[in-house]
């Protein structure tokens, strides 16, 4: 007899496995979805392993088998394993990314009657039970709920399981109601040869039936059967008349499954790929060379880092590289930053693989996400596209997966369990498929990049644009320093150069994008005469301001002070300067611009389905003159109208309490940059900061990745962030502030001294301070970084209490 390994959905089973028996009539897999018993429940269970001992003495039986196809393939089982050990996230957390859509129901449980019943012997019963035993005969099966109401809980609980006893009755289990089914549609279908039904109009006609006759005569012309609301509105017939055709035996209802398609293929040309340029000839024979190896199983499959301006050709090596897994009969994945902004990348994808790319996407309905995960495990796709979480995909044959913009922060799910990031997750996916991998980006994360030069990615570079503007092929760039405009009496948060320009680019009938990359709530003091920014000496990060108390505060280290009265570079007295929201700007720009045509792109604009593709349209249809926006404006939008982009205050993102804040804007403003000048107009850029010579604005303002990454890594080696350490953040939270902080002095004393105990000398425990989040939704929130070479492994030998969550290689602010 064998055992498996389960992972069941409890909260209680946290990061385990556990073990079970498997009965001799089952026949067991890896990734099959099966009944476990739980307690005194039964439970929905994964089998992540076939064993031939269990892992513990004494194993209860698994109860069935729920679907006999796997849900996980093994590869996906294994996956499962290594995102809950190394994120600290339970085992079934892991496990139900990968589950179809819809698949976590309630179990319902049934009294039936035995498969071979043999004659009951109902003498030694009660009349109750004899009742019981009677109506579970008669209807072969009947819920325990049903028993439950009937009898009482406890009563029916000692009758059933007095039955079971003597094998009058068994249990079954069944999931509840399915939330997802197929749609259905209602079709008309002709029951007749199309000549008869035409014969059969013409007679309808004579006796003044002419809806009756019409219908016929278009479902005769139609040639197939026509969903009927189609036919209904074609041919204006009403309820009865569709009644009568059916009930002369002329027309029948047929019902058809309709697959819902999220891609609407209309208007999308089949294309066919171009001659590659001579830069992309040398990548790609690099990712073909290792694509026919990893199909053969002659090497390890690479991960490959290609590093390239925006229009420089990445995803035409992404398309041909596709093309060429589909060659080995191998299929991909692709994985982009934001669904709803990248629809041209999405139509690329399809035109080049028609009917055959599949989109996953949380904005699709249940129904459609369960459609495309039943026909994406069937093998119907060459390639699925989709955000993060489009990594879990069932894909068979994986063989190509690409990450495009793999720097963005959109890959790590930061705010639910488990906290993976995707692009490790499908380095490891590879790993385990032999898929290869290509990262895509015009700004490498700084790790990533690292990796490559270190030889563990193999870096490829696309160093230039495939068509170059004609004139200068990057746009020009003006860095204005924002303290000279104070100096000169100019009070307003536009620089002269960035208001002139602005005008200039309304008056000629040009559009222009105010860039604001502020994230919400990040609030540093800044002097308004020199820029000068306060920081933590121990830890570099900038010092967050607290309305409430009126003090500066340390996220990492929790140190405090008041604001100063003064500067303490240049004595000013106008120390306090708070920065400017995208609400604010919108309405100082409609104070320096009253002829211009604003229109704002925020978050707090953006919430339906279509709202980003309406705003975009809206400019691109020039409806507005001046775009004001946040991050998404920075997206990969081609918009030819566009001369000029001003970067209204480079220095929010600088001054994020993070250490990766000089990345952000690097990367920011890089995007940006890319945003300018795509048109026949070319363009500018105008940055305006308080820190002009800040290595980040500099670099960017050049267009020198490689400046900017030796600057960068060496602060990184310095004060030993990150890719040279791994973090692991540890937030606590509870409605009272002053038990959290304890709560979190507390475990800061424990992980030091397991950290002792254990001669572990490189990690270290940094804080407890308010998490950057100090409050939310009504609970108070205190952090510890742990930072050393494994956090993850050290975490996972230490029982963590209730109220902790644990988020392993953190990115942005807790
Ligand atoms: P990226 O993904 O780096 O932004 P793209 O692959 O989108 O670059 O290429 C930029 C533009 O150049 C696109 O319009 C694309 O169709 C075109 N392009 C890419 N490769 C070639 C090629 N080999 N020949 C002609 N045009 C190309
Ligand atoms: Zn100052
Ligand atoms: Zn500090």
């Amino acid at each position: 007899m064998g055992y498996a390994e389960v992972s069941v959905n409890s909260p209680v089973a946290q990061r385990r496995t556990f073990s079970y028996s498997i009965p001799a009539d089952l026949s067991i897999e890896v990734g099959q979805a099966v009944w476990v018993p739980f307690g005194d429940k039964i439970l929905q269970g994964i089998i992540l392993e076939l064993t031939d001992y269990p892992a513990v003495e004494e194993t209860k039986e698994i109860a069935g088998i729920i679907e006999p196809r796997p849900v996980l393939s093994s590869a996906h089982a294994l996956l499962a394993r290594w995102i809950s050990q190394y994120y600290l996230s339970p085992l079934f957390d892991a496990v139900a990314l990968m589950l179809p859509p819809g698949f976590e129901r309630k179990v319902l449980t049934f009294i039936c009657r035995p498969p071979t019943p043999h004659e009951p012997d109902l003498s030694s019963l009660t009349g109750e039970q004899r009742h019981v035993v009677e109506l579970v005969w008669r209807q072969g099966k009947v819920g325990l709920r049903k028993l439950e109401k009937a009898l009482g809980a406890r009563q029916a609980r000692l009758i059933t399981s007095k039955l079971i006893s003597c094998g009058l009755v068994v249990k079954s289990y069944e999931l509840e109601g399915v939330k997802v089914k197929p749609k259905w549609v209602a079709y008309l279908r002709l029951k007749i040869e199309a000549g008869e039904a035409r014969q059969e109009a013409a007679r309808l006609r004579q006796q003044r039936a002419i809806k009756q006759a019409s219908l016929l005569e278009f479902l005769a012309q139609a040639r197939q059967p026509i969903p009927l609301s189609e036919a209904r509105k074609k041919t204006n017939c009403s309820t009865p008349v569709v009644q009568a055709v059916i009930s002369k035996g002329l027309v029948e209802l047929q019902p058809v499954e309709v697959k819902r398609e999220p891609i609407s293929y209309q208007g999308i040309a089949p294309s066919t790929p171009p001659p590659l340029t001579n830069a992309q000839k040398s990548a790609w024979q690099a990712i073909k060379a290792s694509l026919l190896q990893a199909a053969n199983s002659k090497a390890p499959p690479n991960v490959f880092l290609l590093h390239g301006v925006t229009g420089s050709g990445k995803t035409e090596i992404y398309l041909q590289a596709l093309a060429e897994a589909v060659r080995l009969g191998k299929r991909g994945i692709v994985l982009v930053p934001e669904i709803s902004l990248t629809p041209q990348t999405i139509e690329r994808f399809a035109s080049r693989f028609p009917h055959k790319v599949a989109v996953l996407h949380s904005k699709l309905s249940l129904g459609e996400q369960f459609d495309e995960w039943q026909r994406i495990r069937n093998g119907e796709f060459d390639v699925v596209i989709g955000p993060r979480s489009a990594i879990f995909a069932p894909q068979p044959e994986l063989g190509l997966i690409v990450i495009d913009e793999e720097h963005e922060w959109t890959y790590k799910q930061h705010d639910k369990s488990p906290r993976y990031q995707a692009r490790d997750v499908a380095i490891k996916l590879a790993e385990l498929t032999g898929a290869v991998v290509i990262l895509g980006s015009a700004t490498p994360d700084v790790e990533t990049f690292y990796h490559a030069q270190r030889g563990d990615y193999r870096l490829l570079q696309l160093p230039e644009r495939v068509v170059p503007d004609e004139g200068s092929p990057l746009p020009q760039v003006e860095v204005v320093d924002l303290r000279d405009e104070l100096k000169a009496g100019n009070m307003s948060i536009f620089s002269r150069s960035l208001s002139q320009a602005t005008a200039k680019a309304v008056a000629n009938m040009e559009q222009v994008i105010l860039f604001l990359n502020r994230r919400g709530g990040a609030t540093f003091i800044q002097c308004r005469s020199c820029g000068f920014v306060l920081r933590c000496k121990r830890c570099e990060v900038t010092l967050t301001y607290h309305f409430a108390e009126d003090v500066l505060v340390c996220h990492q280290c929790n140190y405090r002070m008041p604001v100063p009265q003064t500067c303490p570079r240049c004595l000013s007295r106008r120390i306090k300067f708070l920065g400017t929201g995208t609400q604010k700007l919108e309405r100082e720009a409609s104070y320096s611009f009253p002829q211009a045509r604003l229109l704002r792109w925020d978050s707090d604009v953006t919430r339906g389905r279509y709202s980003h593709g309406e705003i975009l349209n809206k400019f691109r249809s020039h409806q507005a003159d001046i775009l004001i926006g946040t991050q998404m404006v920075a997206k990969g939008l081609d918009l030819p109208l566009v001369t000029l982009v001003g970067v209204v205050n480079a220095d929010t993102s600088l001054n994020l309490p993070d250490f990766r804040a000089g990345e952000r804007t690097f990367q920011l403003l890089s995007q940006v940059l890319g945003r300018a000048g795509r048109g026949s107009l070319g363009g500018k850029v105008i940055i305006q900061t308080y820190s002009p010579g800040h290595y980040a604005i500099q670099t960017a303002a050049k267009h020198d990745y490689a400046l900017f990454y030796d600057t960068e890594i060496n602060y990184r080696r310095q004060l030993h962030n990150p890719p040279f350490s791994r973090l692991a953040c540890l937030v606590y939270s509870h409605t009272n502030d002053a038990l959290c902080q304890r709560e979190a002095e507390k475990m800061k004393h424990r992980l030091s001294q397991e950290i002792e105990s254990r001669g572990i000398d490189d990690l270290s425990v940094i804080g407890p301070a308010p998490a950057f989040i100090h409050k939310l939704r009504g609970r108070f929130r205190w952090q510890l970084i742990l930072r050393g070479s494994e956090p993850s492994a050290f975490l996972s030998q230490i029982p963590v209490p209730q109220g902790w969550t644990i988020d392993v290689d953190p990115i942005g602010l807790a």
